[in-house]
Order: C-alpha cells, then structure tokens, then sequence
C-alpha cells in the first residue's frame, strides 16, 4: 500500500542504544521525545525495551494518553493551554511552564483529582519561544508555586534552536545554573531536574562543555535520524535511514518545462516561477503537500529530481534517470525532520515496520 514509511525497528534499536549510553555516561537522564513520530505504538515499544531512557515527552496530551499504561514517567514539553490543565493532571506526571496563571489553574485540579503534580519551569535564555524571560518574574512564580499545595516545584528547563535558531553554549547554559543556585538559596528548596536542551545540545557532551549542572535532556531526532541538530552533524555510529518514505508513479510523460497560457496563483497562493529546460520526462507521485513536507525529502536515486507539489501530487523530473520507470512503480525518499513529523500526522500515509532480528 502507497504511500507508506517503512520504519527499520533494528535501526531505531541501534540507535537509542547507542545515543542512550553515550548521555546515560555523563549522569544525565533522558526524555524521549515522542512528538515527531505521533507516538506510534510500534516505536513507542522499542523504547521501552531500554531502562536507559527514563522519561516519554509529548507536546500533546493524547500522545501521552496513548502510553498511559507505560512505566515510563509522562512529560508535558510543551506549556498547557489552561483548557487543558484537567487532562494534564490525569495524563501527564509532570509539566512545563511559563504561566503562573496557569499554574494556579492545575494546581486547582490536581487538587479536585487529589494528586501532587510536578512543574518545571521554563527559561527563555535568546530562542525566544517559551519561558520566563524576566528575572523577577521568575522568581515571584517561584514564591507563588511554593505556597502551592498541590504542585512541586522540581526543575528549571530551556529550549534552543527550535524558533530563534539559537544554539546552546555553556555560556547560556551556565545562565540557567546561576538561577538554578539563586532559587535554591533564596528559597531554601533544591531543584533536583535541570532540563538543558533537546537534540542541540548534544554537541557539548563532547567537548566537556556541557556544565555538570545540566542532569536532563529531551531528546526526539537525534534518536530518529542520528545526527545531533546544532549543526547538523551525524553521528558515524548511527543510522539516518531509520524512516524511509516511499509513494508511487501514477503518471509519467514528456512535457514541457513551462507551464502554458497566463500565469496567476497556485493553490497555496503563491505565484510560481519555471524556468525553461525544454521538454521534460515529468512523473506525478500520488503524495503531497497534505502528507509531507516536500522541502523536507530527498530522493534515494539522486537521479531524480523534485520539481513541486500540491496537496496530493509530487512532480517528479525523471529526464536524468538511468533506470528504467514506468506507471505503478514506487519511489524512496529519505525523510528529514519536517517530513517526518507530516507523514506520521497524516492519516493518508501508511506505516510499515521492520525488524530483522525477528
Ligand atoms: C520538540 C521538543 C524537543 C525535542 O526536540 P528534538 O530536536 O527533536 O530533540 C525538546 N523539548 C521541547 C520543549 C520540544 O518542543
């Protein structure tokens, strides 16, 4: 069945062993991150298999919904909407945060559900995405929390490189210790979860960079496609073609490179440019912008080349192709992150999973 992503398990195993031991070596615990592939039940076992990873983190409540039964402690990554803080309670065993208000609000349900739940909060240090980004505001939720009943202050987190492109340095980094130490002492509590990052801050395990404070990091690509994402650096031990994507010819004909007759707007609103190359041997992939993003694949024979797309047609140049195509068959692609993170949220997209040592 077309369009579909083969998900290699062996592969995946491979690697959550080896990114696992090489963060679990410097003290610090893992939150698998598991937003990217919708929690996907068969992924979602893998994990489970290694006790190296202690966390599950989701940026949607259902996804944490979907593992409630698993062992794992459940992660709400992203800041509640305050119409959500009732589910949070029940499905999440802790939560990120940059809204006292809404820290109010769960800690009057945790109350209703007569449960102590645990926070942490989020500091904005640059990325400019979530998190408190002034000192005192900071430090007044902090008052305002410990007089909470029902809610645990346990953590302070930070986010990088997801908006603002912002990568994570010690400097910064040693921003989030020092408030780490000034809550500590101005309020006589220890802060037992440091929360340094996602897959960008993997870099500094290397260089010793990472300051020994930082005992948290929630990981989601990394695992999936073995590279760190500060600068995009693979790791030679891992594999990348964990996903493979792969959608099917359902036309192939020679055609001319520009379009014909006047030129206005694309279903997206965009006026498109052509430029001309003469004819073309042109194919259409049943697959499209509702499934993937097509910025974000790249096809295995490199032969092929991605002209555009709409919402459920891939235009494919095959005029370089050395092999033979014809109508029916199926073309692969490697998936980057936003692919993934499409193909996995569309229900058009099949999934496929295999595992060799099976
Ligand atoms: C998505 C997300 C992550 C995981 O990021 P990766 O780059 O996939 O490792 C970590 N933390 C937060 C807050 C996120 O939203």
């Amino acid at each position: 069945m077309n369009p579909k992503v083969t998900v290699h398990l062996n592969k995946l195993r491979d690697n959550i062993q080896y990114l696992s031991k090489k963060i679990k070596d410097k003290n610090i615990s893992i939150i698998a991150v598991t937003k990217v592939y919708s929690a996907d039940p068969a992924i979602i076992h893998i994990f489970e298999e290694f006790p190296e990873i202690e966390y599950f983190g989701d940026s949607r409540i259902e996804n944490l919904k979907s593992y409630q039964h698993s062992s794992k402690k459940k992660i709400l990554i992203r800041i509640p909407m305050p119409s959500e803080v009732a589910e949070v309670i029940q499905y999440a065993d802790i939560s990120f945060h940059s809204e006292l208000s809404t820290i109010y609000q769960l800690n009057q349900a945790a109350k209703k559900y007569n449960k102590i739940h645990q926070v942490l909060l989020m500091v904005d240090l640059g990325d400019l995405r979530e998190g408190f980004f002034e000192k005192e505001e900071l430090m007044s939720a902090v008052k305002a929390i410990i007089e909470m009943e029902n809610i645990q202050l346990i953590g302070l987190g930070v986010n990088f490189t997801c908006y603002g492109a912002i990568i994570p340095e010690n400097s910064n980094l040693n921003q989030l210790i020092n408030y780490k130490h000034k809550i500590e002492r101005d309020f006589h509590i220890t802060l037992p979860m440091i929360s340094g990052g996602n897959s960008s801050s993997l870099y500094l395990l290397e260089d010793k960079l990472l300051p020994q404070e930082i005992n948290n990091l929630r990981i989601g690509e990394s695992f999936a496609l073995g590279r760190e994402t500060a600068f995009g650096n693979e790791y030679k031990e891992m594999h990348k073609d964990v996903f493979t994507l792969s959608a099917e010819i359902i036309e192939l004909k020679r055609k001319p490179s520009l379009p014909i007759g006047q030129v206005g707007v694309d279903a997206f609103g965009n006026k498109p440019s052509f430029e001309d190359k003469g004819n073309m041997l042109r194919g259409i992939l049943a697959i499209g912008k509702q499934d993937i993003s097509v910025d974000n694949i790249t096809p295995i024979d490199t032969d092929l080349k991605i002209i555009g797309a709409s919402s459920d047609h891939l235009i494919i140049d095959f005029t370089n192709a050395k092999k033979e195509y014809h109508v029916g068959d199926s073309i692969q692609f490697h998936l980057d992150y936003g692919a993934l993170l499409a193909a996995f949220t569309s229900k058009y997209v099949k999934k496929e999973y295999v595992d060799w040592k099976e």
